[in-house]
């Protein structure tokens, strides 16, 4: 999970929020007012087509869920409130199902900084000891799940590979590497939390600001999350 901003506001929701919520509200459920093509392509753009928990892109091979952050069983007034609304998984969108509680409430990318508060180690992701807002969010939306963490670790040794070849490489061809690594932290990589918390741990900074020596010795201690410091937004690389 990542922090997310939020687009402008689609003209469905800007023009018409009131008479769709009423309409939803009075048809008890039955219309579907969030799956208006401009809020569906908003979403997309401000979550770059990634499930906004678990950072899978599923628009390719499943249908995404317009997901409502605070469920529209519960909160049907917020039905097409702009900031209720993101992109999930299936997977994510059925576990999280009605959940809402206000004593164990689940992590907000748009308002919480998931940086702060999950650690990632390779396919692992872990709450930060103590951390009840992170402990409860993976628990209840399953970000432990295996096929996560194997996707998660498929990803992170693409990048590994990567960076033993830009740890031997020089000049161009350097170059030419870290811009390839640089696309696997974009806001469209999949599952670029931990592929950013693996380049912490090995100690890669693009652009040669590092060099392998140092490269080398923090690979043989350093663990992804043992640097609070290093988990915050990088917009050198995108993060938002
Ligand atoms: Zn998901």
């Amino acid at each position: 999970m990542r922090s997310l901003s939020k687009a402008d506001v689609p003209a469905t929701i800007r023009d018409k929020k009131a008479e769709l919520t009423s309409s939803y509200i009075a048809s008890e459920g039955r219309t579907v007012p969030w799956k208006a093509r401009d809020i569906v392509a908003s979403l997309a753009v401000e979550t770059s087509d990634k499930c906004a928990y678990c950072e899978s892109r599923v628009g390719a091979v499943a249908w995404t869920h317009v997901e409502h952050i605070k469920p529209k069983s519960l909160f049907p007034e917020l039905v097409v409130d702009w900031a209720n609304l993101t992109l999930a998984c299936p997977r994510c969108n059925q576990y999280k199902g009605d959940y809402h509680s206000d004593e164990h409430p689940l992590m907000n990318p748009y308002t919480d900084s998931p940086e702060a508060h999950l650690l990632y180690f390779f396919g692992m992701v872990r709450a930060r000891p103590g951390d009840q807002l992170a402990s409860d969010t993976i628990r209840i939306l399953r970000l432990h799940r295996l096929e996560l963490q194997d996707r998660r670790v498929a990803a992170v040794e693409r990048v590994d590979s990567l960076v033993h070849d830009w740890a031997r490489a020089d000049g161009p061809l350097k170059e030419a590497i870290e811009e390839l690594i640089a696309e696997h932290l974009e806001d469209g990589a999949e599952y670029a939390a931990s592929i950013r918390a693996y380049l912490d741990s090995v100690g890669f900074e693009p652009s040669a600001r590092v060099a392998p020596p140092a490269f080398t010795s923090a690979a043989s201690g350093q663990v992804a999350g043992d640097a609070p410091a290093h988990h915050g937004p990088q917009p050198a690389t995108g993060e938002r």
